[in-house]
C-alpha cells in the first residue's frame, strides 16, 4: 500500500539568484481563506495591489497589474503584447536574460537587432544609439535592468533618451531589481516595465508585475493583429484589473495574497531604507569576499548591491563547494548561467535574506570550503571588512 506523508521541505538560507526568503508575513498570508476571483473581497485586495505596485514602481500608470506567472510571463507579456510582425526590435544584450528578450522579439514576428556587450559589463548605450539609427524606424528598444546571469546593473536614463528621440518604446526588465535597486519608472521614462514576485519583493514565485506608459498602451490598442497570446493579452487582463472586472482566468488567489503582504512590507519599510539597506549589504559583502582573496566578475562601479559573481579561484571545485554550502549550511547559492557556467558564483542578497548575519555566515561558510580545497582565504579578513562596510 502506498504510504502519504506531509511535506517536510528543510529551511534554508536562500542565497542564490531567486527565489530569495519569504517573510513569514508573506507565507502566512497564503495560507489565509480562498475567496472566489469575482468576490468583491478579493477584488479590493486586486486594488490594493495595484495601488501599492504603482508606489512600488514608482508610477502613476493606469495599467500597472501583476500577470499570473513567474517573472518570465512578465517578459513575455511585455515583449508580446508591443510586437506585432514585421517590427524593428533593437535589444541590448549584456547576458542571459537579454537574450531571452531577443528571442521572445523573434517569436512575435520582430525583426531584431542584438546589440551585444561583454557579459559582466553594463549595456552600450553608444552601440545601441548607433544600432537605432541603422535599422530605420524602431518600435522598441529593451534592456535588462539587473542582468541576473552577471551581476551587471544597466542605467536606464540613457536608454530612455535613446528611446525617446528615436520614437521608440523602452522595455526594462527588472525582475531582479525591484524593490531592492532604485526602479523609478516614471522619472526614468520607461515604457514596460516588469519584475517577479521572487527576488527583491520576497515572495513565492508565481506572479510578475508589469506596467505600462499611456504611449505603450496606446501602442498596444492600436495593433492592427490581435496579440499572439491568449492568456498574457495585456487587452483582457486589464479588462479583469480594472473597474470592469471581465473574467479572463481564475486569479491565483494565494498568490495574490502573497503579492499584497509582500508590497505591504515594501512600502511598511520605506523604498528609500529597503534599497539602502540591499547597497549597505551588498557592499559588505563585495569587499568581504575581495578580503578573502576572490576577484569579482562585474565590472567596478556598475556592480548590482543585490546579485553578486564571484569568480571561482582555478583549482576549486564549484559542483563540490556549492553542495557543501547546502549540504552543511544549509545555504544555497547560484552557478553561474550560459557563457559563466563553471566559471562564476551568483550570490543573492534579495529582499529578506539580504541580512547582515547572511553575509558574515556565507563569508565564513565559503572561505572554511574554500580552505578545505586548498585556496588560502583569508576568512578573518573577509569579516574584518564586511563587518567595516556594515557599520557605515
Ligand atoms: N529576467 C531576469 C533579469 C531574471 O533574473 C529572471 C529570473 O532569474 C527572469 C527574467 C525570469 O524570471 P522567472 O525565472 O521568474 O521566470
Amino acid at each position: 500500500m502506498a504510504t502519504t506523508s506531509s511535506l517536510q521541505p528543510p529551511t534554508r538560507v536562500l542565497m542564490g539568484p531567486g527565489p530569495s526568503g519569504a517573510n513569514p508575513r508573506v507565507l502566512a498570508a497564503m495560507t489565509k481563506p480562498l475567496l472566489g476571483h469575482l468576490d468583491p473581497d478579493f477584488l479590493r485586495v486586486m486594488d490594493r495591489c495595484r495601488e501599492m505596485l504603482r508606489r512600488v514602481m514608482v508610477t502613476e500608470n493606469q495599467v500597472t497589474l501583476a500577470t499570473p506567472g513567474t517573472g518570465t510571463s512578465g517578459m513575455e507579456a511585455g515583449v508580446m503584447n508591443v510586437v506585432e510582425p514585421g517590427d524593428r526590435v533593437v535589444v541590448g544584450i549584456c547576458g542571459y536574460f537579454g537574450e531571452r528578450i531577443a528571442q521572445m522579439a523573434e517569436r512575435a514576428g520582430g525583426v531584431v537587432t542584438r546589440v551585444q556587450s561583454p557579459w559582466g559589463e553594463p549595456v552600450d548605450a553608444a552601440a545601441v544609439e548607433a544600432a537605432i539609427r541603422a535599422a530605420g524606424k524602431v518600435k522598441l528598444l529593451a534592456i535588462v535592468h539587473a542582468e541576473t546571469s552577471t551581476g551587471a546593473e544597466t542605467p536606464v536614463e540613457p536608454f530612455a533618451r535613446i528611446a525617446r528621440e528615436a520614437g521608440a518604446l523602452l522595455l526594462v526588465d527588472c525582475v531582479t531589481s525591484l524593490g531592492g535597486v532604485p526602479v523609478r519608472v516614471d522619472d526614468w521614462g520607461a515604457d514596460v516595465v516588469y519584475s517577479g514576485t521572487q527576488k527583491c519583493l520576497s515572495a513565492p514565485p508565481g506572479a510578475a508585475p508589469i506596467t505600462l506608459s499611456a504611449r505603450a498602451w496606446e501602442a498596444v490598442r492600436a495593433r492592427e493583429t490581435p496579440v499572439n497570446t491568449w492568456y498574457l493579452d495585456l487587452g483582457l487582463l486589464e479588462a479583469y484589473w480594472d473597474e470592469r472586472r471581465v473574467y479572463h482566468h481564475t486569479a491565483p488567489i494565494s498568490m495574490v495574497y502573497a503579492l499584497h503582504e509582500a508590497l505591504a512590507l515594501v512600502l511598511e519599510e520605506g523604498l528609500e531604507a529597503r534599497w539602502a539597506r540591499h547597497e549597505r549589504n551588498g557592499r559588505a559583502l563585495q569587499a568581504g569576499l575581495e578580503a578573502l582573496g576572490l576577484t569579482l566578475h562585474a565590472q567596478a562601479g556598475y556592480r548590482l548591491p543585490v546579485l553578486t559573481t564571484v569568480r571561482i579561484p582555478e583549482g576549486v571545485e564549484d559542483a563540490a563547494v556549492r553542495g557543501a554550502l547546502l549540504n552543511r549550511f544549509g545555504i544555497e547559492i547560484g552557478g553561474g548561467l550560459g557563457e559563466l557556467r563553471g566559471r562564476v558564483w551568483r550570490i543573492g542578497l534579495m529582499g529578506e535574506s539580504s541580512t547582515a548575519g547572511n553575509v558574515l555566515l556565507l563569508l565564513n561558510a565559503l572561505g572554511r570550503l574554500l580552505r578545505e580545497q586548498g585556496f588560502p582565504a583569508d576568512i578573518r579578513a573577509a569579516v574584518s571588512a564586511a563587518s567595516e562596510r556594515l557599520r557605515s
